[in-house]
C-alpha cells in the first residue's frame, strides 16, 4: 500500500533522502535487491562499484525517473514512490547532473541556465538573470554567458549543466558520473565545481569513479555490487580497509 504524501515539515534533523528495501526490476530482472541507507542534510555521499551493479537506477530512482518495484524513497517529506507524487515538487529540491549534459545546443550559457527557473517555475526574468550569472560566476565560467555549448569545452558545458540544474535551487544535487565523458584535462575543473558545492554546505549524492575524489570529498562512502550494498563506511576506513572481498577486487582494479 502506498504510503500518503507526510504532510508534518521536513526538519533538518531528520535524513534529507532516506531510502528503504528499495527493489527495482526491469521485467524480471532485479537491478535493485534491496537497498537502504540515509542522507544527511549537508552530508556528501558517494555510490561507488562496477559497472551494471545499479547505481544509476539507483539515483534516478531517487528522482522518480524510473519508478521502483517496492520499498520506500523519501526526500525530505516527499514520498518519491506515492502514486500521487508531484514530481515538479520533488524535482525543486532535487537537482540532477547526468554524464551527457543535454544543454540545447542552439541556446547561450546564460539562456541553458535560465530557461527551467522561467519556463517551468515561471519566475521574474530579471531575478532569474542575476541569478543565472551568479552561478555562472560560481561555476567559472565568467565570460562565458553568451557562448553556446559548441563553443565550449565538455567540461565547461559540464559546468553549464551544474549551474542550469542549481538555478531551480535544490536541497540537494545528486550527480551520475559527471566526469566520465570527460576529456581528463577537463575533469579537475568540473570535480573543483562540485568540491565548492559541497563545501558551501549543499547535501551531494555522488556516483563517480574517481576514487582520489571520493576519498577526498565524501562523509560517507558505499560500495553497491548487483544491486546490494556491499559495504560502507568512512572514506578512511573504506579505502584503508577494506573488510569485503568484492570490495577488495574493485578496488585493486581502479586504484
Ligand atoms: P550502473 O550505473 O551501476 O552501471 P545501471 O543502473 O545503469 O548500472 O544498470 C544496472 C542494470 O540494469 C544493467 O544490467 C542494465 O543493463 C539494466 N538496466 C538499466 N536500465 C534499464 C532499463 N531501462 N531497462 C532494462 N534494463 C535496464
Ligand atoms: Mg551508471
Amino acid at each position: 500500500m502506498a504510503v500518503a504524501t507526510d504532510t508534518r515539515p521536513w526538519t533538518p534533523d531528520q535524513p534529507i533522502i532516506q531510502l528503504i528495501d528499495v527493489h527495482k526490476s526491469f521485467g524480471t530482472f532485479e537491478v535493485l535487491k534491496g537497498v537502504s541507507f540515509d542522507v544527511k542534510k549537508g552530508e556528501v555521499v558517494c555510490i561507488i562499484g562496477p559497472s551494471g551493479s545499479g547505481k544509476s537506477t539507483l539515483i534516478r530512482c531517487i528522482n522518480a525517473l524510473v519508478p521502483l518495484t517496492s520499498g520506500t524513497i523519501r526526500v525530505e517529506n516527499i514520498e518519491v514512490s506515492d502514486p500521487q507524487l508531484d514530481k515538479l515538487a520533488l524535482r525543486r529540491k532535487v537537482g540532477m547532473v547526468f554524464q551527457q549534459y543535454n544543454l540545447f545546443p542552439h541556446k547561450t550559457a546564460l539562456q541553458n541556465v535560465m530557461m527551467a527557473p522561467i519556463h517551468v517555475l515561471h519566475q521574474d526574468k530579471r531575478e532569474v538573470e542575476e541569478r543565472a550569472r551568479a552561478l555562472l560566476k560560481k561555476v567559472r565560467l565568467v565570460g562565458k554567458e553568451h557562448s553556446y555549448p559548441g563553443e565550449l569545452s565538455g567540461g565547461q558545458q559540464q559546468r553549464v549543466a551544474i549551474a542550469r540544474s542549481l538555478a531551480m535551487l535544490p536541497d540537494v544535487m545528486l550527480f551520475d558520473e559527471v566526469t566520465a565523458a570527460l576529456d581528463p584535462e577537463t575533469v579537475k575543473e568540473v570535480l573543483l565545481a562540485i568540491r565548492e558545492l559541497a563545501e558551501d554546505g549543499m547535501t551531494c549524492l555522488l556516483v563517480t569513479h574517481e576514487m582520489n575524489f571520493a576519498r577526498d570529498i565524501a562523509d560517507h562512502i558505499y560500495f553497491t555490487d548487483r544491486g546490494v550494498i556491499v559495504e560502507h563506511g568512512p572514506p578512511d576506513t573504506f579505502f584503508s580497509a577494506p573488510s569485503d572481498p568484492r570490495t577488495r577486487e574493485f578496488l585493486s582494479q581502479v586504484l
